[in-house]
């Protein structure tokens, strides 16, 4: 079997940057594309704050655009997902679909995903006014009435921000008392934009047969009532998931399941290295993610050199 110098583990900002970088220095490393292949940015509209682009791009044309340039330095792609990783053996030993690969270094770039409510109209309408990125897509409900899921300090950070652009934000949450720290808490309640909606669940929302949010069905969960609140778009903040579960008991992660770096980019066992939103619940950007794939593909570089590989 092929011995390969690099494999990368996803395929979203930080996983095509990596690629790009190392299929230029040569490297031709394999990227496995993992579960939602371009990741968060092939789920939003258009994407604004991606320098470079003065009139924007869409998430997926960008995803695409990064792809075929990594391509063109000979990069290879596999769909697919990692089931089994062995980070102790030399060369790391990584299980996809029925394939295994060796590599002498590992760049995982597995992002994380968003957690949605699961609700039963709530995926076709994604990108049509419901969405999980308040950066991404709060500038297109200028003017608007709008919902935030959750009760944490990302639904807090959402809803303030989101009241930049929306005529009203009406936070909705599923208990009374809130996760968020005070002082997030503290500021979007002084926000006079900002309605709280406590002990409300979200049912469904409204309308697909319009490609288009027109409405949340609600319940209070103490007195049992339902009704509709009009909104242009729901927020969800509930949460993102890492996806980094298959390399549990092998690198270091904090309570949530994000992995822990040092020097940026730099995991506890060497040649492994990670970058992107499975390292970072701070920033979640494409750019910064885009900047960490540059980071941990140059790491690699220079491992490879030292180590006479
Ligand atoms: P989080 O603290 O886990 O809060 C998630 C919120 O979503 C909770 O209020 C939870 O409700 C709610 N939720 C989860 N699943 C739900 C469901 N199925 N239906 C309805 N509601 C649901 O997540 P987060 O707000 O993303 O924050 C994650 C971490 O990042 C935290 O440590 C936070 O401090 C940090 N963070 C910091 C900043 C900042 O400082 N600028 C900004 C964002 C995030 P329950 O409370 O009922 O469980």
């Amino acid at each position: 079997m092929d011995i390969r110098n690099v494999v990368i583990v996803g395929s979203g900002c930080a996983g095509h940057t990596a690629a790009l970088y190392s299929a230029r220095a040569n490297l031709k490393p394999l990227i496995i594309e993992g579960h939602e292949p371009g990741g968060q940015l092939s789920m939003t509209t258009l994407v604004e704050n991606f320098p470079g682009f003065p009139e924007g791009i869409t998430g997926p044309e960008l995803i695409e655009n990064m792809r075929k340039q990594a391509s063109r330095f000979g990069a290879e792609y596999r769909m697919g997902h990692v089931v089994k990783a062995d980070l102790s053996k030399r060369p790391i030993e990584l299980s996809f679909g029925k394939e295994m690969v060796q590599t002498r270094t590992l760049i995982i770039a597995s992002g994380a995903s968003a957690r949605w409510l699961g609700l039963p109209n709530e995926h076709a309408l994604i990108g049509h006014g419901v969405s999980s990125c308040a950066t991404c897509d709060g500038f297109f409900f200028s003017g608007k009435e709008i919902a935030v899921i959750g009760g944490g300090d990302s639904a807090m950070e959402e809803a303030t921000f989101l009241t930049r652009f929306a005529s009203k934000v009406t936070l909705i949450h599923r208990r009374e008392q809130f996760r968020a720290s005070k002082i997030m808490l503290d500021r979007a309640r002084a926000n006079p934009k900002i309605e709280f909606l406590t002990d409300t669940v979200v049912d469904d929302v409204l309308d697909v047969s319009k490609k288009e949010v027109t409405a949340l069905r609600l319940r209070n969960r103490k007195s049992g009532e339902s009704w509709d609140l009009p909104v242009s778009a729901m927020f969800l903040g509930i949460g993102h998931i890492p996806n980094a579960k298959v390399f549990e008991g092998q690198l270091d992660a904090d309570a949530d399941g994000y992995l822990i770096t040092h020097k940026n980019v730099f995991t506890k066992v060497p040649g492994v290295f990670a970058c992107g939103d499975v390292q970072d619940r701070r920033y979640r950007q494409a750019i910064t993610a885009a900047g960490s794939g540059c980071m941990a593909a140059l790491e690699v570089e220079k491992y490879l050199e030292e180590e006479g590989l």
